[in-house]
């Protein structure tokens, strides 16, 4: 089968494509013939070797497809059937192992290239709208990267719960797509300081939530934008990590609470899994949760898809399919 090998991190031209033997599904595996496999930010980390992996591996872990084989003890599933994954090992291949405890079926209706777009980026946003800041109709949230793939979903989940949200972005074409996915307000933090506009928006009271997946760059502000008693959800660093942080100033800026989530503690159990994937796949189904899938590569050309992502030139969800 083909597949992307990383023998040693560093840029982008370090995404290889090799010829690899189909992986055989071990106790509690299943085998899936990859359809489509979801891009994630965090892959780049690991390409450059921030988060670490042993050498060589196949980056990748969000994908959908078709049930191939299935491992011994493996009951649930059935060969040809479609499904998703947000813990594939090694999704930048035609193939690849799947633990059966993190595998959901795809419902009716649902092509794999929407449930590869929405399983990550979707089941991220529930998480930090439901659980980490539970949101209340009336409230209020900073979305930063409004049209990113995180973005876009998680503007649209904080709407319908009856929250508001307001977002950054970095170009205006962008601000428009940050519009069409609901948000109230968006800020080009790219030229105007949105700490200032967030607190004229709020009539200088501030929002209940801010969640920040650009980190080093927005991070500071992030904080300053808060009410007191807000919290700020740092999940992602594509700007770069945070410093170290005195935490004494979150008593001075109004008993703040921060918190660093990460996906795989809020679908740990199988029920979480199913409510969080269950929610979004049904929503895209029924095209109440909207996807942008515009940007499509093969696998050949996984490189540029990431250079693409770090480059900020992408919006929604990039997908390689094989
Ligand atoms: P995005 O589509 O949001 O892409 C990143 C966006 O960040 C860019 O498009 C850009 O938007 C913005 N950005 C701001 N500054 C920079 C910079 N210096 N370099 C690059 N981008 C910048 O990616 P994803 O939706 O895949 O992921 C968003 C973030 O969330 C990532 O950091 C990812 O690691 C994290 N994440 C965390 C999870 C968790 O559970 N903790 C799960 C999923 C994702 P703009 O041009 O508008 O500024």
């Amino acid at each position: 089968m083909q597949a992307i090998q990383i023998r040693e991190t560093g840029g982008p031209e370090v995404l290889e494509l090799v010829d690899l033997p189909i992986p055989q599904p071990g106790p509690g595996q299943v085998l899936i013939r990859i359809e489509a496999t979801g891009v994630n930010f965090v892959e780049i980390y690991f390409r450059k070797g921030v988060y670490k992996s042993a050498l060589p591996f196949t980056p990748g872990s969000e994908a959908a497809g078709t049930v191939e084989e299935l491992g011994p003890g493996v009951t649930g599933f059935a060969a040809g059937e479609t499904v998703a994954s947000t813990s594939v090992l090694g999704s930048y291949a035609e193939y690849a192992l799947v633990p059966a405890a993190q595998l959901v079926k795809v419902p009716a209706g649902l092509a794999p290239e929407q449930a590869a777009a929405a399983m990550l980026q979707g089941m991220t946003a529930h998480y930090l709208a439901y659980s980490t800041f539970p949101l209340k109709a009336g409230d209020t949230a900073l979305i930063h990267a409004g049209a990113g793939g995180v973005g876009l979903l998680l503007t649209q989940i904080v709407t319908r719960l009856g929250a508001r949200a307001i977002t950054t972005v970095s170009t205006s074409a962008k601000a428009e797509l940050s519009r069409e996915a609901g948000a109230s307000n968006v800020i080009l933090y790219t030229e105007q300081d949105f700490e200032t506009e967030v607190k004229r928006l709020t009539d200088g009271k501030g929002v209940h939530v801010v969640y920040d997946s650009v980190g080093k760059t927005t991070f500071e502000k992030s904080l300053n934008c808060l009410r007191p008693r807000g919290l700020l959800a740092l999940f992602g660093a594509s700007s770069g990590p945070v410093p170290p942080f005195d935490l004494i100033q979150l008593s001075g800026k109004g008993s703040l609470f921060i918190t660093r989530p990460t996906l795989w503690h809020y679908i740990a159990t199988r029920s979480e899994l199913e409510w969080r994937s269950g929610d979004v796949l049904g929503w895209v189904a029924k095209n109440e949760l909207k996807l942008r899938t515009e940007h499509s590569y093969s696998l050949a050309n996984a490189a540029q898809a990431q250079i693409d992502l770090e480059e900020r030139k992408t919006t929604g969800k990039i997908l390689l399919v094989p």
